[in-house]
């Protein structure tokens, strides 16, 4: 993660010259946090100053280095809501404190207590800067020790001889005085010494925290008082509120209204409902710039942002979304709305229906598939047919002796039955072996399914008005050049396709860039002009599509959205405001507020397109292989079961010829493929088979691996 860039400014006031021309200098370079350097009797003509020069807001903070800001009266200061803050080295609490009051006399103690200058830092430190001697001297002379005072002159340097042990005596002492633990560090520096962090407050000054060598700063002040003192200071508050008009978030009432009723919009009354929960006043105005913020080059703001940074507003509302960028330069409240960035595009014409338009049902993958399937299967039942020993009947019936046997499975008898299932008509062909009842039954399956199939699929087609798009996409919008893109210009949108590094949107953002005549729009409203003309597809935020399409029913999104971001209130930075403004947009939230004030401004009252585009929207697709596979899979099954039938048949009946008339088995497989596959007539002689007994039989003489069933005979 980049670092927050902090810029430092230091200043030097010129002694004996008012502060107001260096407050002023300071507060035009944008500054809000000071470090304040000035002697202890300056600061309350100094923070007078600030005030004057409008250096004194509740966005501004100052730190006092004096350590006796407690002494300084700052009554005056109190009720601005500005941070003022300093260290102290004084431990009013301390035990001592009371001693050494007890000690003055009672006029003094009095004026001093006025004065407060018994705090006085300097006066606390002397004081214990006795209290160390006079302990060292007490610990020296408990272990016997002398020391001799000479006399010292301060004209000469004179080292005093038992100086330096006097010294690293006192070094190893430890002792509390009016500025807490004394102790020293080997250099002779005080150490483990604390700080106290004062907070100027409605009350007066306050402990907030302390530091010290060893934890550093710890803040302790109540958070919950703290944010209680903030929202009653809001109350007195009148907040200056920047936005940009954009309907509908904000825009301008058509009639001549004064104040804030000239504006309306789903963010004015957002600002309304969290103005009535808090209790504080506000004046809407309009960004001078017409931009909702963007940094150049040279890190400078412009639009909402600027205004906010330069103190010109306490908030900015609107459709401002709230980025990275924008975030380090200012505060923002949690998002109100949520929404990302999709496509604006002219809804395409209707199409002309084709001539050949019932094909559209099934995709042609699938056509092709099912006129393969159809003559694969013909041919297989014909070879089938001609394999299977029971589809060889007698030819003439009333003959018992035949000398051929003849097969109804032409080549064209069974194209037409395959046909005549297909179509869902019958046929006087009829299959009689097993094997060739299988692979009609799997053929009729199949049929029934494609044709249903299809049926159901054409019904739809012809009741959809089928609209189609030239894009779907963003990737479409990428993938192309005839159609011009574009989105608005200084936004958040602008900097998302900038700052991507997705390949698809870097695309995007280079076309867009080296478009001419540029594809940047410096509103909606124009974007939606460019849009409506054709042959331009516009991205924007989801919500604001949202808005314009209901109202243009010749215009939709296209595909989803490309990102996900929010709307939030953006103020200065470091506003105390923030948290509370935060916990009030998920109040609203909550109550369902902000989803009711949705709906008043998006739900278009008159006409609504989104039914129409709905109603419109029934689409069919062609069916494709992902959708039928199954069925070629299960004809295919079928046909394979088939063939493991009259393989069976073929050797049931081989078995009633005699050993010695026949061939291996294997031999007469082939034999059999052969003729079957020859396409030698459609009858062949018969094979000598042994007389078998039966009871309904007079005579059945099989003489091929053909049959003449008991209905050919016995008639
Ligand atoms: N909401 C955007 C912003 O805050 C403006 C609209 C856009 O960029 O599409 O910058």
């Amino acid at each position: 993660m980049r670092e927050k860039q902090r810029k430092v400014l230091v200043k030097q006031s010129v002694p004996g010259q008012e502060y107001r021309k260096l407050l002023k200098e300071i507060g035009k370079a944008g500054v809000k946090n000071l470090i304040v350097d000035v002697p202890t009797e300056k600061i309350t003509q100094f923070l007078r100053h600030a005030k004057e020069v409008d250096m004194m807001s509740e966005y501004h903070n100052y730190f006092i280095t004096s350590l006796d800001l407690h002494t300084v009266d700052l009554e005056e200061f109190q009720y601005v809501g500005t941070n003022i803050s300093g260290f102290q080295l004084v431990d009013e609490t301390a035990p001592e404190f009371e001693d050494v009051l007890h000690g003055l006399s009672t006029g003094l103690e009095q004026r001093m207590k006025r004065e407060k200058s018994y705090s006085k830092t300097e006066l606390a430190l002397m004081h214990d800067a006795i209290k160390l001697l006079a302990v060292t001297l007490q610990h020296i002379n408990r272990r016997g020790q002398d020391i001799d005072f000479p006399v010292v002159s301060c004209e000469t340097e004179q080292p005093w001889p038992q100086g330096h042990y006097f010294v690293s005596y006192m070094r190893m002492i430890t002792t509390r005085g009016l500025t807490g633990e004394i102790k020293f560090d080997k250099y002779g520096f005080r150490s483990d010494f604390n700080l106290k962090l004062n907070e100027l407050t409605q009350e007066g000054l306050r402990h907030a925290g302390d530091w010290n060598t060893v934890m550093g700063i710890s803040i302790t002040g109540n958070m919950s008082k703290a944010f209680a003192e903030v929202k009653a200071s809001l109350k007195n508050r009148t907040l200056t509120v920047t936005s940009l008009m954009n309907p509908p978030y904000v825009s301008l009432t058509e009639d001549t209204l004064k104040g804030n009723d000239r504006y309306q919009g789903y963010c004015v009354d957002l600002i309304e409902e969290i103005s009535k929960e808090l209790g504080f006043k506000y004046k809407f105005r309009e960004v001078s710039d017409h931009t909702y913020g963007k940094k150049n080059q040279w890190g400078e703001w412009n639009g909402m942002i600027q205004e906010l940074i330069e103190g010109k507003a306490d908030l900015a509302v609107g459709d401002l979304t709230v980025t990275y960028e924008r975030e380090s330069a200012v505060d923002f409240t949690m998002p109100f709305m949520n929404l990302g960035i999709s496509i604006l595009f002219k809804k395409p014409t209707k199409k002309i229906p084709m001539l050949f338009s019932f094909l559209s049902p099934l995709s042609l993958e699938v056509w092709v598939y099912m006129v393969t399937a159809f003559l694969g299967v013909s041919l297989f039942l014909f070879i089938v047919a001609r394999f299977s020993p029971y589809e060889w009947t007698n030819p003439h019936p009333c003959d018992p002796n035949p000398d051929t046997l003849e097969n109804q499975f032409t080549l064209l008898n069974t194209l037409w039955f395959t046909v005549g299932s297909l179509l869902m008509q019958g046929c006087e062909v009829n299959p009689r072996a097993m094997s060739t009842r299988v692979v009609s039954g799997i053929w009729w399956f199949f049929t029934l399914i494609m044709v249903s199939s299809y049926t159901a699929n054409l019904a739809a087609f012809l009741t959809a008005q089928r609209l189609s798009s030239p894009i779907e996409s963003a990737e479409d919008l990428a993938k192309q050049t005839s159609i011009q893109y574009g989105c608005l210009q200084s936004g958040s949108t602008q900097e998302f396709f900038k700052e991507s590094d997705i390949s698809t949107f870097k695309r995007m953002w280079n076309f867009m860039e080296s478009a001419r005549p540029s594809v940047f729009v410096e509103s909606n409203f124009k974007a939606v002009e460019r849009v409506k003309k054709g042959n331009f597809a516009f991205l924007m935020e989801s919500t604001s599509i949202e808005y314009i399409v209901e109202r243009n029913c010749d215009l939709m999104q296209i595909g989803g959205l490309l990102d996900s971001k929010g709307y939030g209130i953006a103020t200065p930075p470091g506003s105390p405001y923030r948290t509370l403004l935060s916990s009030t947009i998920l109040k609203l939230q909550e109550s369902g507020t902000l989803q009711m004030l949705k709906q008043r401004w998006w739900k278009n009252k008159g006409k609504n397109c989104t039914l129409e585009v709905t109603s419109q929207s029934v689409s069919a697709s062609e069916l494709g292989l992902d959708n039928v596979g199954g069925v070629f899979l299960l004809l295919f099954i079928g046909l394979c079961v088939a063939c493991v039938i009259v393989i069976l048949e073929f050797i049931w009946k081989l078995r009633r010829v005699p050993i010695e008339e026949r061939e291996p088995l294997c031999l007469e497989l082939c034999n059999e493929l052969k003729f079957a596959i020859m396409c030698k007539g459609d009858t062949k002689p018969i094979r000598n088979e042994p007389v078998l007994p039966s009871n309904n039989l007079s005579l059945i003489q099989f003489s091929s691996i053909g049959n003449i069933d008991s209905k050919d005979v016995v008639s």
